[in-house]
This record gives C-alpha cells, structure tokens and sequence, in this order.
C-alpha cells in the first residue's frame, strides 16, 4: 500500500471542498481534493437556484464574501428569474420579488473545481474516500482498484449529507429525522413563466414540504419535491407524490399537458441545522456534511461556498501557525450561523403549520405575503419570533403536564 503526505486533503469535489480547496491553494498550501464521480457535478440533484448577487445582503446580510463569490460567469447560469410565486393549500398565490439565478448546476460545481486546481489544487476523480482515521491526519481511498494511505496536516470532511467522514472524526452527522428526501425532474415543454419560480404547499402533494417549479428557460423546469416521510401517507411514495402534482394539482397540472420527463435525480437535503461542533485539531466539515443549509428553502450552496471559503482561510492560518481550526467555526457562524440558525426555527414553527392544510393557509392569511416571503428567505423577523416563541412556549408546557 503506498503512501503519500499532503497539507490539506479535501474529501468531495462539490461546492464545499471545491471552494476550500481554492481558497487554500490560492496561498500556497499544497491541497489534494478526491471525489468519487467520474464526472464532476453530474449527476445533477438540485434544483440549480441560488440568489443574485444582489439578493445576497436580503438572504445572508452578514456574509461580507458572499458578493465576490457569487460573481457568476454567464456560462455556468441557465436562466435568471426576478419573481417568486408561493401558492398555499387552497391555492391562493403569494408573489413576491426575488432575484434568482438559476444554474447549470453541472457547470457550476466545474467552474468551482476548475478555479480550485487553477489554483494550484490537483483532484482525483473516481477516488472514493473509504475511511478518515479520528485524528484527521490519514485517509484510507480507493483509486483504480488499489487502496492508497494519505496522510495530511488537515482532512476536510465535505462529502455531502449524510457524511461518512464526518462521523469517522467523531464530528457526528445530521440527525436522519432532520433529512427532507426529495424528487425532481427535468421537465421539457412545460408552459411556465420563464421568470417565476413556483413554490407550492400542501398535504396532499407535498406534506411536511413543498414542490417547485424552477425554470430553466427554453420551456424547461426543474418539477421536484421535498417531504419529510413521518408526515407523509402510507404506502404513498415520492414518485407518487411527484407525479400526483404533475398530474392532478389544479394550478400545476395545466402547465405540464404537453410536457416531457426528460431526466430524473432526488437526494437528500438535511434541514435540522449544523452539527454541533464542526471542527477538530486537524480537521474541518463543510456545506452539507456539517448540515450547512437554509432549513426552509433548502438553499444549500450558498453556505457550501461561503463556510468552505472560510475553511479555506482557517486552513491557511493553521499551517501558518496563527490561529487553530477553532477560527473556521467562529467565522463561519459569523457570517451566515444567525441566518442558519433562524432557518431551523422557521422549519419548527413550519412543521406545526404543515400538519394541517386549515392552519397553514389560516397563517398565511393572518399575516399575507411578507411572512411568506419571510419564511422561504429564513428570516426571522418579529412577528415570527414571536410565534416561534409562543409555539416552544406551549410545547414545554405540554410536556410538563404530559408528565
Ligand atoms: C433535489 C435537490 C435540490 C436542491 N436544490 C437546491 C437549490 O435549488 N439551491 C441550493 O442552494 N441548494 C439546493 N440543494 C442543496 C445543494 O445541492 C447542496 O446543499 C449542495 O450541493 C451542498 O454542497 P456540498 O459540497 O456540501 O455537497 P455535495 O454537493 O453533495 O458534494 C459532496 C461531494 O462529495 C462526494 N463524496 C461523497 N462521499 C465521498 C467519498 N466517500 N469519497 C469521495 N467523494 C465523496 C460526492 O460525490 C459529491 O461530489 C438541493 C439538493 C437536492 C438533493
């Protein structure tokens, strides 16, 4: 079994590690970045939207990066969109304005890759990472059959939700409560607004989450869901919900009769917040192995690319001897932990909401468009404190008189 020696060895080549391994290649620090795809960002299992630049200090204000990272090329954008419409249980529309870009998601997680090993980073495709010793100096892969023993100064555990190297770190992983499985396809022929993203609500479609409709120009959209499966019917599978509101929900449905599934993907989006501690002595976890996520939009990239910017940095000072990896958790709760952490709990009070199409739609009259609005970009504004609040409130209450 051969051996080699790096300073940083980044596991996952998505917008995570990608963006880690650039920011430490940029200065110097010998970075090796392995993913077990054979072709990078392909499969696609997202639904390809992120904020405009623009909309960034509206989602994430405190993310002072966030600008100069999310400075798109034209090539890596499919379509860009300025609406969002959110349509409730009895199908009222909420609109409100938002700027969004949306992806070529395959593209995007290359042009990522492509700036980190144009940096200096070098990649192995079609390496599988099989296990991290607990301390993060050594990593056991399988490249072309043979197992290879790695060493480095600093593992980075950004293999996506669900992560096997968080859990070998001792770093822990997202609770599978807290995991939303979701279905999308590609659709073609679709006759959409190309500038509108659709959200929809409701049990009988998608209970304990929401469908979309995102497009992707040229009368093509991503059509998925995202549900929790303890809130869902039994024997009713995603498939069945997919296709149920492809089929049957009476505003989405009229847009789909000439369409065409032309591709399939799902996954896992864990919305129960970031780990506990996302740091050790020699090792950081990032995007969605560290639960990195928006909670009620599911908008995982924009944290991968900003927390793994800042591991990147935290890197960099740990080698240079000027600060331990202690600084990446700071940071990174800094820039965008207030906004996670109000994401998590919207999605409780959301929930509660969600178990009854009545209260819902009763919560989205009482307070009209704005907290709607407030709900999908996570903020956490007054009136929903308040909520969240009276909600915790008598949740406590009840398990104190249950006892
Ligand atoms: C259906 C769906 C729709 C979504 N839509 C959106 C959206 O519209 N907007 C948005 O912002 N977010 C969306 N998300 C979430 C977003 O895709 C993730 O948050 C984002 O990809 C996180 O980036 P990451 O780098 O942390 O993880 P990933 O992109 O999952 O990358 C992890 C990488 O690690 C590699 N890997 C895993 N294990 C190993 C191993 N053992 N060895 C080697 N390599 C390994 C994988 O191959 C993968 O390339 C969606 C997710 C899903 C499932």
């Amino acid at each position: 079994m051969s051996e080699r020696h790096y300073d940083a060895i980044v596991v996952g080549a998505g917008p995570a590690g990608s963006s880690v391994a650039r920011k430490a290649a940029e200065q110097g620090v010998n970075v090796l970045i392995i993913d077990r795809k054979r072709d990078i960002g392909y499969p696609i299992q997202c639904g390809e939207l992120v904020p405009t630049v623009e909309e960034f200090p509206n989602i994430l204000p405190r993310a002072k990066r966030a600008e100069k990272l999310f400075n798109l090329p034209k090539w890596v954008i499919s379509n860009t969109c300025s609406r969002v419409a959110v349509i409730g249980p009895s199908k009222k529309i909420h609109e409100f304005n938002f700027g969004q870009n949306i992806l070529d998601r395959s593209r995007f997680d290359k042009w990522l890759v492509m700036n980190a090993t144009k940096a200096g980073a070098e990649l192995w495709t079609c390496c599988n990472a099989i296990k991290a010793e607990s301390d993060g100096r050594e990593v056991l892969v399988k490249k072309e059959g043979k197992i290879l023993r790695l060493k480095a100064n600093v593992l980075v555990a950004a293999d996506g939700p669900s992560s096997n190297m968080a859990k070998n770190l001792g770093l822990g992983s997202s609770n599978p409560k807290d995991l939303i499985v979701t279905m999308e396809y590609l659709m073609g022929g679709v006759e959409i607004d190309a500038d509108l993203t659709e959200v929809y609500f409701g049990k009988e479609y998608a209970p304990g989450g929401y469908a979309w409709i995102i497009p992707k120009g040229e009368s093509m959209a991503n059509v998925g869901l995202g549900i929790r499966t303890s809130f869902s019917e039994r024997g009713v599978s995603l498939k069945d919900y997919l296709d149920r509101f492809i089929n049957k929900h009476p505003i989405a449905s009229k847009k789909f009769q000439k369409g065409a599934i032309l591709s399939r993907t799902g996954g896992l989006v864990p919305v129960g917040g970031p780990i506990e501690k996302t740091y050790s002595e020699n090792a950081i976890v990032v995007g969605d192995a560290a639960g990195q996520v928006m909670a009620t939009n599911g908008g995982g990239i924009p944290p991968a690319v900003i927390c793994g910017d800042i591991g990147g940095e935290a890197i960099v000072q740990k080698l240079r001897g000027e600060n331990d990896l202690s600084f990446y958790e700071k940071e990174w709760k800094s820039e965008v932990g207030k906004e996670l952490d109000a994401g998590v709990k919207i999605r409780k009070i959301v929930d509660i909401a969600l178990r009854s199409d009545k209260l819902a739609e009763r919560i989205f009259e009482i307070f009209e468009g704005k907290i709607v609005r407030e709900v999908i970009l996570c903020r956490l504004s007054m009136p929903l404190n308040l909520v969240y609040k009276t909600v915790m409130g008598l949740r406590r209450t009840l398990k104190v008189l249950e006892r």
